[in-house]
């Protein structure tokens, strides 16, 4: 009698490198706390998205870029001070806005203090970064393509500013500066 072995038929997995789950980012993993009011710093996406419009929270949060001569203020001439759109920080006089013909606001400098910089090499390219100083909303990117006297151009997204005029400006930069 011929002894039958059991037969046994391996299938080998086609796909032996198993697709591995990628790990959730760690903002996902862990919610943030919610920031106390005027803690600017460590607002959470939920509370930026309570406080800004769509298209704020797309410039300021995700470094969005505004289409050109579409913004509020890139043919904008009045006297006065351009605030942070995110927290309401004063950033540039308009005694420093020139017209770069670029359809963005264009300023030589910021207020002392107000931005702060870092390389951006996004799109291909390696350019200055600028965001407010303290809430972190990115309000765009500087060009050493700018007039006198300082020969910088900062090109700001209209949508990351708010303008207060100059018969208000001056209460609100002496309330900052304390
Ligand atoms: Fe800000």
């Amino acid at each position: 009698m011929v002894r039958l072995l059991p037969l046994v038929i391996l299938l080998a997995c086609s796909s032996s490198g198993a697709v591995r789950d990628d790990d959730p980012p760690a903002a996902e993993a862990a919610p943030a706390q919610p920031a106390a009011e005027g803690d600017w710093a460590h607002m959470t996406e939920a509370q930026w998205r309570a406080r800004l419009t769509p298209e704020e929270f797309d410039v300021l949060r995700e470094e969005g870029t505004e289409r050109a001569f579409t913004g509020e203020f890139h043919d904008h001439h009045a006297e006065g001070v351009y605030v942070c759109g995110g927290c309401g920080q004063p950033l540039y006089r308009s005694s420093t806005k020139f017209d770069s013909g670029t359809g963005w606001p264009s300023y030589y400098e910021a207020i002392e203090g107000a931005v702060e910089t870092e390389v951006d090499h996004g799109l291909g390219m390696t350019r200055t970064e600028v965001h407010c100083s303290r809430c972190g909303g990115h309000l765009g990117h500087i060009f050493p393509d700018g007039p006198e006297p300082t020969g910088m151009r900062h090109c700001i997204n209209s949508v990351s500013l708010d303008f207060v005029p100059a018969s208000e400006a001056a209460a609100l930069e002496a309330n900052a500066a304390d």
